[in-house]
C-alpha cells in the first residue's frame, strides 16, 4: 500500500496544544486503503503537550506570551521531511488552520481568531517538495485518488 503522511491529531492522537485532538472517523478509514504515518511536527520540534499556542507573525511563529518558537517548528518540520525523503511520500493528509499543518488557512498572527488565507511552516515545505496535500474539506478526494 501507499505511505502517506496524517497529522497525528486527526487520528485521535491528543497532540494539540490544548491536549486534546481533531479525531474524525473518515481518516480512520483511511488505514484500510493506505498505510499511514501520523506526524505531529509542533511535538517533534520539542514542544510539549499541552503547550502556549502560536501563530505566524511576519514569518516567524510566535506564541501567544511572545515567545519565538520558530526554531522549534523548523526543527519539527524538517523531521517530518526526513520521513517524506525515507518513504517517497508523495500525499499529506493535514489538519487545516494550524501554524503547522494549515493548507488553505490559517490565524492570522494577532491571536484574536481571525483566519486569512495561508499556510502552516510544515505544510509549506511538503508543497514546495511536491507533496499532494489534503484536509478534512477535500479527504474525498484523497479516497478517489487511490
Ligand atoms: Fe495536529 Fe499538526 Fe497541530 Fe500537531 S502540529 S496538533 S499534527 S495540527
Amino acid at each position: 500500500m501507499e505511505t502517506i503522511l496524517v497529522s497525528a491529531c486527526l487520528l485521535g492522537d491528543n497532540v494539540k496544544y490544548n491536549g486534546k485532538n481533531n479525531y474524525d472517523e473518515r481518516v480512520e478509514a483511511l488505514k484500510d486503503i493506505y498505510d499511514i504515518v501520523p506526524i505531529c511536527p509542533e511535538v517533534f520540534g520539542g514542544l510539549s503537550t499541552p503547550r502556549v499556542p502560536s501563530e505566524i507573525v511576519n514569518g516567524s511563529i510566535i506564541n501567544k506570551e511572545g515567545k519565538d518558537v520558530t526554531h522549534q517548528f523548523n526543527e519539527g518540520a524538517h523531521k517530518v521531511m526526513n520521513i517524506v525523503n525515507y518513504f517517497h511520500i508523495k500525499k499529506a493528509l493535514l489538519m487545516d488552520r494550524s501554524p503547522s499543518c494549515g493548507v488553505n488557512k490559517i490565524y492570522n498572527g494577532k491571536f484574536n481568531g481571525t483566519l486569512i488565507d495561508g499556510m502552516g511552516y510544515t505544510a509549506q515545505l511538503l508543497k514546495e517538495k511536491g507533496v499532494k496535500l489534503y484536509t478534512l474539506d477535500n479527504i474525498d478526494e484523497l479516497i478517489n485518488d487511490k
